[in-house]
């Protein structure tokens, strides 16, 4: 008999309870007690749901007030001192305090930032893996002490005992908590704190036995890393040490393959070990020749990341030779935690029956392993219609004309050999480019959105709900965009945007426009604590029916008579946002939209554009874990954005923006990105995020962010022509662009004049010294 768990659950229930349920509390409408009795019913419906889909354990310690990783800190009793907390307050409310600062009200939540506190500064945010999912990253330093200093952890275990379940608690590994961890001082090294923490995790497990734990799950996904040699070495002393409590252990990894790990985990003394295969499925025969045979394996077979239904045969026939070798020694799993995809799809009231029926959320994927197991357990036949049902949907969305666009794949076939090149280096391009725009040296843009007001919400809301009519939509949003121009032009920038008041999100906005994507109601995923976003589903080949952005670039156009950029999303950004297909590779699917972004900025320059921006803020959060495999990404991916760019004559301007990234490693494929302007965050860094463009010899021109857009605070103009000075000691004066370090749409108006103005007059003095 095989048996089936899950590595985690979602968190925030079907109708966003945990989030309406947080963001309550926060305005002190609702209180601790009430807010913790949210968090009680969700455990309790969907370790129901657990139970319910027939699993051997309901998974306990996945569930989090806000992330996963702050609750180790708790659990671990590793607050930063720098909060100063007076041991007055509540658990929840510290952790509240590190989760989102103190002073906070300069908190703001787009697509790619995150909160950050006035007075005492939240815990930095950065994503999970190569996950859209946010970790609070605990800080240590050579003062850091571990204590078992939470009893939360050991209270959930009771609830869902209580209840009836059989529980296996869920903990981060010490070495993956270690290493997600940053240190607080210069050189101070995170696993020195090791030998002190163990004892911790060693209690934890003890009381985790004795409270009736059958297992227990440890996650160190950090094996899927390339790891420096002493972490790697640290494993085993570290499992041993665990081992002492007497409580199995199921070590899950997952989002990579081990490689040169995978020997070292297979031989780890613990009772089981997880394996992701959806993302190493190559590595099934090693591990089964080397994991002992009496140890459990527990097998990722359904995809954690993805929402698309399982191929339930191409799965059993995958699982029919392990179960022969290894019976009763098998579990099977989703490949990580149900944390990355939304609750549920089945039902979703946005989206056609047909598309429905191939995607699954995360309650779906636990009706599909109770499938699986059933199917191995009690043979195929008491599960036929099931499996009938999964076969039929399986091949209805391999053969449906939706997913399949003839033009579409005919054009990939056709590729001219030069479409992802411009017809002249950067050299030649330039001086066309000087030419036609005639720009200032220190030229001042800005990085598209301007203000997202109440109003421009309220109108794209009414528009949606159809209360609003075509024409006085359109009205409105011209208005608006009059408003940015008409701004942008007293403050004396020089080259304009339209503002982006007519899109809600950089991704949904391109994607309703193309055909292949679809978007649901409820397909939340959590991104950061109450924060959930919706991504779109990319189900068929990528096309563009009508051009999206062409009539709002041009109106704000005929408005003035500078410069106005035109304004697009990249393809590698809208892939990275999106769930997209696992019919093919993802570098086809970029190849896809690529092309569809072509088009639009042909018809934009077409309509007499002159300078086109293409945003690829999630570039670097693709790059694969593990580095044997960047160069396969990068080339693929800067192909993509290069076909999208390439389109256009030499003296059109090609712009692209990057947020806040470490660059310095991925520099010359940057560089063969070839945008003729790159615009990058580099405030909060001082600048020091350019140096590595300075000593790379970066070619193409350049716009260092000069202010932190995520904050209400004005910057000087000394302050702009000190960062401007700073920038002009490591790149050519000639190179540099003046802009903030990102869009401005979650600021509001007054200080976004006064900080563009101030932006302007510092690139007045540059020229004037210059
Ligand atoms: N053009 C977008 C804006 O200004 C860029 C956003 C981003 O980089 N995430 O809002
Ligand atoms: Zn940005």
């Amino acid at each position: 008999m095989i048996k089936s768990h899950i590595l985690g659950f979602p968190r925030m229930g079907l109708q966003r309870e945990l989030k309406f349920a947080l963001e309550r509390h926060w305005r002190d409408e609702i209180s601790e007690q009430e807010l913790e009795e949210c968090g009680a019913m969700l455990r309790r419906r969907h370790w129901a749901q657990q139970r319910d889909a027939g699993l051997d354990c309901v998974t306990v310690g996945d569930f989090a007030f806000y992330d996963h990783v702050a609750n180790h800190i708790q659990l671990f009793g590793c607050e930063p001192a720098r909060f100063g907390f007076s041991g007055a307050e509540s658990a929840l409310a510290r952790y509240f305090t590190l989760a989102r600062g103190v002073a906070s009200e300069s908190q703001h939540e787009d697509a790619c930032h995150h909160a950050h506190g006035v007075g005492k500064p939240a815990l930095e945010m950065t994503k999970w893996f190569d996950t859209n999912y946010h970790y609070l990253v605990p800080e240590f330093d050579d003062a850091t002490r571990f204590s078992l200093a939470s009893a939360r952890l050991l209270g959930e275990v009771a609830e869902a005992t209580a209840m009836g379940h059989r529980v296996k608690p869920v903990l981060l590994g010490p070495l993956t908590f270690l290493w997600l961890g940053k240190s607080r001082t210069a050189g101070f090294d995170k696993l020195a704190l090791l030998d002190q923490l163990l004892p911790a995790y060693i209690a934890l497990l003890s009381q985790l036995k004795a409270a009736g734990a059958g297992w227990v799950q440890i996650d160190e996904p950090i094996l899927g890393l390339d790891l420096p040699g002493e972490w790697a070495l640290a494993f085993e002393r570290t499992y041993h040490m665990l081992n002492t409590a007497q409580l199995p252990i199921m070590l899950a990894t997952y989002f990579s393959p081990l490689q040169e790990h995978l020997s070292l985990a297979c031989k780890l003394p613990v009772a089981g070990l997880h394996i992701d295969l959806v993302r190493a499925g190559e590595e099934l025969l090693s591990v089964l020749d080397w994991l002992p045979p009496h140890k459990v394996l527990s097998l990722g077979v359904l995809d954690g990341r993805n929402i698309w239904r399982a191929d339930l045969d191409k799965a059993l026939r995958l699982l029919a030779p392990v179960v022969a070798r290894r019976g009763q020694q098998l579990w099977i799993a989703p490949s990580c935690s149900l944390l990355h995809v939304p609750l549920s799809l089945s039902d979703d009231a946005a989206i056609d029956d047909e598309l429905r029926s191939w995607l699954a959320g995360a309650a779906d994927k636990l009706a599909e392993l109770r499938i699986l197991q059933r199917a191995i357990n009690d043979g195929e036949d008491s599960v036929a219609v099931e499996l009938l049902a999964a076969r039929s949907a399986i091949a209805a969305r391999a053969a449906s004309p939706r997913v399949t666009n003839p033009v579409v794949t005919q054009r990939a076939a056709q590729l001219a050999p030069g479409i992802d090149r411009r017809n002249s280096s950067f050299g030649a391009r330039r001086a066309g480019q000087q030419a036609r725009l005639a720009l200032p040296l220190f030229p001042t843009t800005t990085i598209g959105s301007f203000p997202q007001t109440a109003a421009i919400r309220a109108a794209r809301a009414a528009y949606k709900r159809k209360e609003l009519s075509d024409d006085a939509y359109e009205l409105a949003m011209r208005a608006e965009i009059a408003h940015a121009v008409r701004q942008q032009e007293e403050l004396g920038i020089d080259v304009l945007v339209h503002g982006e008041a007519e899109r809600n999100d950089m991704v949904e906005y391109f994607g309703e426009q193309l055909d292949g994507f679809a978007f649901t109601a409820n397909g939340w995923v959590q991104s950061y604590g109450s924060r959930c976003v919706k991504p779109p589903v990319l189900f068929g080949d990528v096309s563009r029916p009508a051009a999206m952005t062409v009539r709002w670039t041009a109106y704000a156009q005929s408005l003035t008579s500078r410069p106005m950029k035109g304004m697009l999303t990249g393809p590698v950004t809208i892939l990275q946002w999106s769930f997209v297909r696992d019919d093919q590779a993802r570098s086809a699917t970029a190849q896809q939209i690529a092309l569809a972004i072509r088009d639009e900025v042909l018809d934009l320059e077409a309509a007499g554009i002159g300078i086109v921006q293409i945003d690829e803020p999630a570039i670097r959060e693709g790059l694969p874990l593990r580095r044997v495999r960047w160069n396969d990404y990068l080339q693929w991916s800067g192909r993509a954005f290069r076909i999208a760019a390439s389109g256009v004559a030499d003296d059109t301007q090609v712009h692209t923006h990057m947020c806040y990234a470490e660059f310095n490693d991925i520099l010359p494929e940057i560089a063969a990105m070839d945008a003729d302007v790159i615009t990058i965050e580099t405030s909060r860094s001082d600048m020091e995020l350019l140096r590595g463009f300075g000593s790379f010899r970066y070619p193409n021109e350049i716009g260092p962010g000069v202010y932190d857009i995520h904050s209400p605070q004005v910057p000087s103009v000394d302050a702009i022509v000190r960062l401007m000075k700073k920038a002009a000691e490591v790149i050519p004066a000639a190179n540099l662009w003046v802009n903030p370090d990102c869009g401005l749409k979650t600021r509001a108006w007054p200080e976004t004049q006064a900080a563009l103005r101030n932006m302007v007059a510092a690139a007045h003095r540059l020229r004037g010294e210059a």
